[in-house]
């Protein structure tokens, strides 16, 4: 098999890509308003309880209708779950790769409407929705490989009279909660991850973007996938939310989203439900309060522009996004400049038009982020943005909030939207200091020349995934294992060659001969 490559981006500067991609728009606008059921044991079930998914940048674009899952039905998904497990868990790993691989290559040759399933539900825009798509591929891809790697034989020491074995095999059924933001990638990621691995799930998309999920759940029922290792039980997470988690069939929880749940998840998987013989595991992949800082050995411009990449692209709405920028005193009011310079350049507009910058993701996140930038306002000084921008839809301005205190909400909170806050360190060691100064520990950047002060951040600045001289969004499968620390979720490195031992657990078997 060949080695694992990431997926490439596509250049839309190429007329032949941005006529493909204008094409998929437009297939996929006419495909809008279809109504999509639940999957259970490749039954499709339509529902009288339904969600309607809209365009949040065109709000009076109906882009799907999604059935919705409650507690008899998803009841029911764990019973065919457990049932499908019976085989699914022995069917060998090489033959589960396979799966995911033949999924990965009709994602390749559909990726212009994949991606543009998510320009209309999820407001990413061209480029955005690509690195989406190309990082699904790369997780079918990865995760296809490590599965046949874990199903091979493993280092032990030898003893002589024994033949000694160590096997990875799978859990049991798993419950799948992924996030909006990355409505194919990481929800595929988490999904096959579990699969691959010998376990069968139960997957309970997003509200914002169910529809891409549905897409993705008959993709791979046409690639052949068997019945009820999929189940799709979207619905509403007051209703099934705690359900999917408390059951008592429960064996495992991957969880991609903010804090608050995270640990209410936590909290929930922690009780003994009547019956139940293991500690359920959780995976979780919670917020960030990432930051790019810069010394004054920094080149400047470069350290602008991986500032205002960081913490606008998709709308700011990505755990890994810099929305703290911590500058050395000296280099503050340059670094500052530019970056108003950068950001007012940004433009807003409609995601199918290739807008920079598009709608957040629904009605909740706008109020909120409102709410941060008048919050901002307060605490330190307004220099791009503000507030609304125009537009049908869930549009705001970038808004950079300058001398912030490094104790101010804004640089404390996860706002997910698009705002950084800009705070001015007194030397190096502060700068580190005020970026260590979190409950979250996701990401961070550090343009410097200096050869010290990278060493020095090498150990002491405290995030999973730490990058120097570049952005702290954009993390490669396989190149750049994405996870992080404290408040950030259980550090469960995505697209790292640990990963799949989180969904399987170790059998030793040894025969005496
Ligand atoms: N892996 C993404 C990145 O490196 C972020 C994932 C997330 O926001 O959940 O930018």
């Amino acid at each position: 098999m060949i080695e694992f490559r990431n997926e490439p981006f596509t250049n839309f500067a190429d007329p032949v890509n941005k006529e493909a991609m204008q094409a998929a728009l437009t297939k996929v606008k006419s495909e809008f308003g279809k109504e999509y059921p639940l999957v259970i044991g490749g039954e499709k079930i339509f529902t009288e309880n339904k969600l309607e998914s809209r365009n949040p940048g065109k709000l009076d674009e109906l882009v799907g209708i999604q059935s919705k899952a409650n507690r008899d039905l998803v009841d029911q998904a764990f019973q065919v779950a457990l049932e499908r497990f019976k085989s699914w868990q022995f069917v060998s790993p090489d033959v589960r790769a396979g799966y995911l691989f033949r999924a990965a290559a009709v994602m390749r040759r559909r990726k212009f409407e994949f991606a543009a399933w998510m320009v209309y539900e999820a407001g990413k825009n061209w480029g955005e929705a690509d690195a989406d798509v190309a990082e699904a591929i790369d997780f079918l891809e990865f995760y296809g490989r490590e599965a046949i790697r874990l199903g091979g034989p493993q280092p032990l020491v030898p003893l002589e009279g024994e033949d000694n074995r160590l096997t990875y095999v799978p859990l049991g059924v798993g419950v799948i909660i992924p996030p909006w933001n990355f409505p194919l990638a990481i929800m595929a990621g988490m999904t096959t991850a579990a699969i691959v691995s010998g376990n069968t799930v139960l997957l309970k998309p997003a509200s914002q973007t169910p529809i891409i999920a549905a897409k993705f759940v008959e993709l791979m029922e046409e690639i052949g996938l068997p019945a009820g290792v999929i189940n799709f039980v979207p619905g509403d997470p007051g209703e099934i939310g705690d359900f999917l988690t408390g059951h008592p069939k429960t064996r495992f929880v991957s969880f991609t989203g903010s804090r608050d749940v995270g640990l209410r998840i936590n909290q929930i998987i922690a009780k003994t439900a009547e019956g139940q013989v293991w500690i359920k595991r959780l995976v979780a992949e919670m917020g960030g309060k990432d930051a790019v800082v810069v010394d004054e050995s920094a080149d400047l411009e470069e350290a602008a522009t991986g500032i205002v990449q960081s913490a606008f692209g998709f709308q700011g709405q990505k755990c890994s996004a810099g929305s703290r920028a911590i500058i050395h005193k000296d280099v503050y009011d340059e670094v500052l400049q530019k970056v108003i310079e950068k950001t007012k350049q940004l433009t807003i507009g409609l995601p199918e038009e290739n807008y920079p910058i598009g709608p957040v993701v629904d009605e909740k996140s706008y109020n909120k982020i409102l709410e941060y930038i008048e919050i901002g306002k307060q605490e330190g000084r307004l220099v791009a943005g503000g507030g609304k921008a125009e537009g049908n839809g869930y549009y705001i301005q970038p808004t950079v909030i300058a001398d912030v205190k490094e104790d101010a909400r804004v640089m404390l909170e996860e706002i997910f939207g698009p705002v950084v806050a800009f705070c001015k360190a007194e030397n190096f060691e502060h700068s580190i200091e005020i970026f260590n100064n979190t409950e979250y520990g996701l990401t961070g950047a550090l343009y410097s020349n200096n050869r010290e002060h990278l060493e020095y951040a090498r150990k002491y600045m405290h995030c999973g995934n730490l990058y120097f001289n570049r952005k702290c969004t954009g993390a490669l499968v396989g190149v750049h294992p994405f996870g992080g620390f404290n408040m950030s979720g259980t550090d469960s490195k995505a697209g790292g060659r640990d990963y799949l031992l989180l969904f399987t657990q170790g059998k030793v078997i040894s025969e005496r001969f």
